[in-house]
């Protein structure tokens, strides 16, 4: 067989060491918050804020750049829930204002906020699995 077609790992799964390392799922990976190529690292430094680089295996993320997507896909479908329950619970019960700031805020504020970390992880990790980045006109080599 031509050496030139010999299946060689994907450039983008070997760290620095030249340690391969298995393709991940980007939906596991991103959902826990771990790097998209080892799976072992952190990808988040505090809440939301992503790390320069993985500190197991050494993956520079300045390839992610999810930007809103996070907010749209918990606009579009993770706070619905919130919003459905908030809206029953005043066309069922007709509660006195105060009955929304202790139930339906804090229904509304986790059905928004706790979806964001894994949905963004699950972005820059998808981003990292499909290649995904700015168009080009001309192609790297
Ligand atoms: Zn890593």
């Amino acid at each position: 067989m031509d050496p030139e077609h010999v299946a060689r790992p994907d450039p983008r799964l070997v760290d620095d060491h030249g340690a391969a390392w298995p393709r991940q799922s980007p939906l596991r990976t991103g959902a826990l918050g771990h790097c998209p190529r080892c799976g072992k690292g952190a990808l988040f430094r505090g809440f939301l804020t992503i790390r320069d680089h993985c500190p197991m295996c050494g993956l520079d993320y300045s390839y992610a750049d999810p930007a809103d997507g996070p907010a749209v896909f918990v606009q579009l479908f993770a706070c619905l829930p919130g919003v459905i329950f908030t809206l029953m619970l005043q066309i069922l019960a007709d509660p006195p204002w105060w009955v929304h700031v202790v139930v339906s805020l804090p229904v509304l504020l986790v059905s928004t906020v706790l979806p964001l970390r894994p949905i963004k992880g699950w972005l820059v990790a998808s981003q990292f699995y499909f290649k995904a980045r700015e168009g080009r006109l001309v192609k790297d080599e």
